[in-house]
């Protein structure tokens, strides 16, 4: 399957089937006539997938230097960003050649940034291998790495020249890290597809999904597509993704992002805003406990235990997102529909 993001002359293709890891170096060669390829990539997935993309990009006579990295939040850091640089000089990476990020959204963040900034920008093809990534973060060409201040804190919206999808390649990823993903995955049904969330509602778990996956995975990123075609700088209709984000991230920050993935967060988030939405009329009648019964199928999380609520509350007000006092919260209007409504922290408070 293919899709299209249409956005001018930084228009890029998104093609999604199984196996495609097989036949990369194919793919390549049809959008870059250079030579020299970084593949980045981090140590859980190169192991797995490491040398068969490695052959199949030498097999097409591409010149590949692999940069590995360690796995996990940690390196999405300035420090790993100067270990790239280091490595494209020592390469002689020039603007003509191409960076490959293989990984999750880690990985494609933190590769995105370094071929924006790069020589002041080198052109690079989105690998994605984690379900987050696959439905996510490699579309949109939201670019980052952290700060010990926070998440995202320096970043860039630089898109990539191409995102390849081998969903084959969820295969190896650990449940906890699959059903992580699910949490954007029911996002997406719940602010803009009902078929989507019916199906995944109907799913048994995991195994269930991963019939038809392909399915899925394009789903999201035409929701996705839509909306980033839309508004690509994040100054209005982008902010519908959010959808459960604000109390997510105040829930993620609370446990020091140690108890709960960025998936369970949002999970929580969903299910909380939707809770009081429904209590204020907003949202139809139900729509709460049907998120809880979707939520439960992938061993997400919907309620927490909050000793301390003005914490939360306090983050949520603190929120980046957050304008003149004024919070921008989507809320679901129903189960595949939602809208942004502009309140004070006084939403939050019964
Ligand atoms: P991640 O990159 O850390 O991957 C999760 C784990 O899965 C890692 O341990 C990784 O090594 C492993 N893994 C990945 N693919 C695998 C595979 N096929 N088989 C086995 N193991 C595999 O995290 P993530 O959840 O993919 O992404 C989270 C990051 O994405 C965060 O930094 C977040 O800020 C960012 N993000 C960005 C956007 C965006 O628009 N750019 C959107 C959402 C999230
Ligand atoms: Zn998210």
């Amino acid at each position: 399957q293919e899709l299209h993001v249409d956005l001018g002359n930084i228009s890029y293709d998104i093609k999604i089937a199984k196996g495609l890891r097989h036949t990369i170096g194919t793919e390549i060669k049809n959008i870059f006539n250079g030579r020299k390829i970084a593949l980045i990539t981090d140590e859980n997935v190169d192991k797995y997938y490491g040398s068969e993309t490695e052959k199949s990009l030498k097999n097409q006579g591409f010149d590949v230097r692999k940069i590995v990295l360690k796995a996990g939040e940690k390196t999405k850091s300035f420090n790993s960003l100067m270990t790239l640089y280091n490595e494209f000089i020592d390469f002689n990476l020039t603007r003509s050649d191409l960076i490959i990020t293989m990984g999750g959204g880690v990985i494609g963040d933190l590769g995105g940034f370094a071929a924006a900034t790069y020589l002041r920008g080198i052109k690079f093809v989105q690998f994605p291998t984690s379900l987050l990534a696959q439905v996510d973060s490699s579309v949109g060409g939201k670019v980052a790495v952290d700060l010990e201040k926070g998440k995202n804190l320096v970043g860039a919206f630089y898109h990539p020249s191409l995102v390849i999808i081998d969903s084959e390649m969820l295969d190896t990823l650990p449940d906890r890290v699959f059903n992580d993903g699910m949490g954007e995955v029911i996002k997406y049904g719940l602010i803009g597809d009902k078929e989507l969330f019916d199906k995944l509602y109907n799913a048994g778990g995991r195994n269930d999904v991963m019939k038809i996956i392909d399915d899925v995975i394009h789903t999201c990123c035409d929701i996705k597509r839509i909306v980033v075609e839309k508004d690509e700088k994040d100054t209005g209709l982008r902010m519908i993704l959010n959808f459960g984000h604000t109390i997510g991230h105040a829930i993620e920050k609370y446990f020091n992002f140690e108890k709960y993935t960025h998936g369970e967060a949002i999970s929580i988030g969903m299910y909380e805003i939707t809770k009081i939405s429904e209590e204020k009329g907003l949202t139809e009648k139900g729509t709460a406990d049907r998120i809880i019964n979707i939520l439960v199928k992938y061993d997400l999380p919907y309620d927490v235990k909050i000793d301390n609520k003005e914490e939360i509350i306090d983050t949520i007000s603190l929120d980046k997102k957050n304008l003149n006092n004024v919070l921008n919260l989507i809320v679901l209007d129903k189960i595949g529909s939602c809208r942004i409504i502009k309140e004070s922290r006084q939403f939050f408070i019964k």
